[in-house]
C-alpha cells in the first residue's frame, strides 16, 4: 500500500479541535490507516483581509485508496466540518491538501501530486520533515532537504497542542 502525506489546516471554528476531528475521521474511514503525526504548528493567514491564526500538521497514512478515491474521502470531510469554499484563500474551518502518494505524479483535472504549492509552504513543509527523511526524494527528483533549504521557518511557531493520532500501524 503506497504511504501518502495529508497536510491539515484550519483557522476557525476551534482549529484544534478541527484538527482533531480530521485525525479522528480519518482513523475511522475504510482503507485508511494513520502511521504517524506530526506536531502542531502555529503561523499567520495568508490570504485577504484581517484573519485569524493557523494550525497545520501533517499526517503519514497507508491507504489502500486509488488516490482520486482518497481526495473524495478528504473533501467529504471538510464538507463534514462545514467548509464552504467561497473565497480563495479565505478563512477556513478545515483545509485536508493531499500532499504525496507514494513515488506517483498526478496530474489531472481535480488532482495534482505532488500538491503544487507543498514547496513554497513553511506550515507544510517542516511538519512533514518530522515525518519522513530529509533525504526523502520527491518525484520531481528533489530532496525533501532541497525543499526545506529554500523555505524559511521565520514565522512558524510550536503551538504546543498534542493531537490524539490513533496510530494503526
Ligand atoms: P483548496 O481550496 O485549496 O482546498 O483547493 C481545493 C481544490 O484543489 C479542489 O478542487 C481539488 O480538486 C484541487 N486539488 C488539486 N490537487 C489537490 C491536492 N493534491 N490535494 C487537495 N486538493 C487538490
Amino acid at each position: 500500500m503506497p504511504i501518502a502525506y495529508v497536510a491539515l489546516g484550519s483557522n476557525l471554528d476551534n482549529p484544534a479541535q478541527q484538527l482533531q476531528a480530521a485525525c479522528d475521521a480519518m482513523a475511522t474511514e475504510a482503507g485508511i490507516h494513520i502511521i504517524a503525526g506530526s506536531s502542531v504548528v502555529r503561523s499567520a493567514a495568508v490570504g485577504p483581509g484581517p484573519q485569524p491564526d493557523y494550525l497545520n500538521a501533517v499526517v503519514a497514512i497507508d491507504t489502500s485508496l486509488p488516490a482520486e478515491t482518497l481526495l473524495d474521502r478528504l473533501q467529504a470531510m471538510e464538507q463534514a466540518r462545514g467548509r464552504e469554499r467561497s473565497v480563495r484563500w479565505g478563512p477556513r474551518t478545515l483545509d485536508l491538501d493531499l500532499l504525496l502518494y507514494g513515488d506517483r505524479q498526478i496530474c489531472s483535472s481535480r488532482l495534482q501530486v505532488p500538491h503544487p504549492a507543498m514547496a513554497q509552504r513553511h506550515f507544510v513543509l517542516y511538519p512533514l520533515a518530522e515525518l519522513c527523511p530529509s533525504d526523502l526524494v520527491l518525484p520531481s527528483g528533489e530532496t525533501l532537504a532541497a525543499l526545506l533549504s529554500r523555505c524559511p521557518a521565520d514565522g512558524l511557531e510550536d503551538s504546543g497542542i498534542t493531537l490524539e493520532y490513533h496510530l494503526q500501524h
